[in-house]
């Protein structure tokens, strides 16, 4: 059954982010899986965040068959589709374009734990996951590993941008958030200096435990 609250939830989500300056232009998008019906409701493909109503939100399957909707997708489908395939606690994904975050990923590096915050929210540093091209499966296989390889909740793609996942839209949208709070700080840091990072690996897998 296709429900007209997710459709709100979805929309209402993506306005926020685009409020936020998360998302810029028609770039970025954003879903919510509904695991007991299989149906995922994503952002239509390059349509004005401005026009954006719960109507435009469509519902489609993981193989990405349109049950309702009078757009595309988001042209992003599969990034969406794989992640949900692939890690069974996440009902929603924020993919991202925001700009400090995305110009980490366009010099392929990622963003080490430099801010305690970062291990709740992101699951420890923000990992570069390697370019594929837009729209290709490998874009979500790719970003699914760079998440899934130590714990994480967000990745960057590579010359692309920012993937953040979530159990809710509230949480995959905080941590898209924080991705690029963490980028901006990070980029304010090395102009002025050496940024301390704080955590190994070993470190940051026993603070998770606790
Ligand atoms: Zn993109």
């Amino acid at each position: 059954m296709i429900r007209q609250e997710y459709k709100e939830a979805v929309c209402a989500e993506t306005l926020a982010c685009y409020r936020e300056k998360l998302f810029a232009g028609t770039s970025g998008n954003l879903s919510y899986y509904d695991r007991t019906e299989g149906l995922i409701y994503i952002t239509p493909g390059s349509y004005p965040y401005e026009l954006m109503t719960p109507d435009d939100i469509m519902v489609i399957t993981p193989d990405g068959t349109v049950k309702d909707g009078t757009h595309k997708p988001s042209s992003e489908w599969r990034l969406h589709a794989e992640i949900y395939k692939s890690m069974d606690s996440v009902c929603s994904v924020v993919h991202t374009h925001s700009p400090y975050a995305t110009s980490f990923a366009v010099n392929n590096i990622g963003i080490p734990v430099i801010l305690i915050e970062m291990v709740p929210f992101l699951g420890g540093d923000v990992p570069v996951a390697p370019f594929a091209l837009p729209g290709t499966d490998e874009v979500g296989i790719y970003a699914v590993k760079a998440m899934t390889k130590d714990g994480r909740n967000a990745c960057l793609m590579a010359n692309h941008g920012v993937c953040a996942v979530g159990g809710s839209l509230q949480q995959a949208h905080i941590r898209a958030t924080y991705v690029e709070d963490a980028a901006t700080i990070y980029s304010h840091a090395l102009s002025n200096g050496f940024p301390v990072v704080l955590m190994s690996e070993e470190m940051i897998q026993a603070m998770k435990k606790h």
